[in-house]
């Protein structure tokens, strides 16, 4: 009787270890998501100049800032990748880098911006400053000032009518679409955003926009979390220096490293 006993503690001992073990095996199935890949898109280029300073075109400032953040990226965080939408000078259609973000699988798009008030560089105008953050949501009409500008980049295709006839808002099945990007990153993008914004406001001292949710085409389609980083007024002189110089573009790229290194703490990966 005693043996039997003996024997069936041995039984049930074996079998709390299995179960643990398989609970232990199910555990990192929900965990094991791998963050690993981050797209880094120069917004604008070729025959798309993007926002005009006095001296400096938004394509080039985009691209600059780009490249010394995939260099950055590559030496700091060597367990993520990092894709680039354009590397040169090149027009690059707006779908077309949402579907270099999804062949990748990205788990990041970034996407570098200059913005630009309407005055233009009339010594005026230089009122506006300071980062903006986007991402996309649902809007009203009167908050898509940014995305207007940034969406103006598909005048530039010849057939932007039929690559983006699908982004009709009341078409209910794009409706299910856009519900479910909203359900899966549309908190995760605003958490980067808050991040962003933490390093280019407490570490760098710039004004900031905040951040917005506004209809921007190239976020919509990156089946990803993904900002628009506004790093800056191109049309006001101070910015136009800073987004030119060498120290200000440092500045941009450890910021969105230093970012992104939190955000990956956030998630979990
Ligand atoms: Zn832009």
């Amino acid at each position: 009787m005693r043996y039997i006993a003996f024997l069936g503690m041995i039984v049930l001992v074996f079998w709390f270890q299995n179960s643990f073990a398989q609970q232990k095996d199910t555990i990192p199935a929900v965990t094991t998501f791998k963050f690993k890949t981050v797209i880094i898109d120069a917004g604008h280029g070729g025959k798309d100049a993007g926002a005009r300073g006095s001296h400096s075109f938004e394509k080039n400032v985009t691209l600059s800032i780009a490249l010394k953040l995939k260099a950055a990226l590559d030496t700091a965080i060597t367990d993520v990748k990092s894709i680039l939408t354009r590397t040169d000078d090149t027009f690059i259609p707006l779908n077309q880098r949402s579907a270099i973000a999804n062949q990748n699988h990205g788990n990041l798009f970034i996407s570098i911006h200059c913005n630009s008030s309407p005055e233009g560089t009339a010594a005026r105008a230089h009122k506006q400053k300071g980062v903006l953050l986007l991402v996309y949501g649902f809007h009203r009409l009167k908050e898509q000032e940014e995305a207007v500008r940034e969406n103006a980049s598909i005048f530039q295709e010849k057939d932007y009518k039929q690559n983006y006839e699908s982004y009709d808002e009341s078409d209910p099945s794009n409706l299910i679409v856009l519900n479910a990007y909203i359900q899966k990153y549309r908190k995760q993008s605003i958490r980067f955003g808050d991040l962003l914004d933490d390093e280019f406001t407490g570490v760098d001292g710039r004004e900031s926009n905040g951040v917005k949710e506004q209809g921007v085409l190239v976020l919509a389609h990156s089946a990803m979390p993904a900002v628009l980083i506004e790093t800056g007024f191109i049309n006001n002189p101070e910015e136009e220096e800073y987004l030119n110089s060498d120290e200000g573009q440092h500045q941009i790229v450890m910021s969105i490293i230093r970012a992104l290194r939190n955000y990956r703490k956030a998630i979990g990966s």
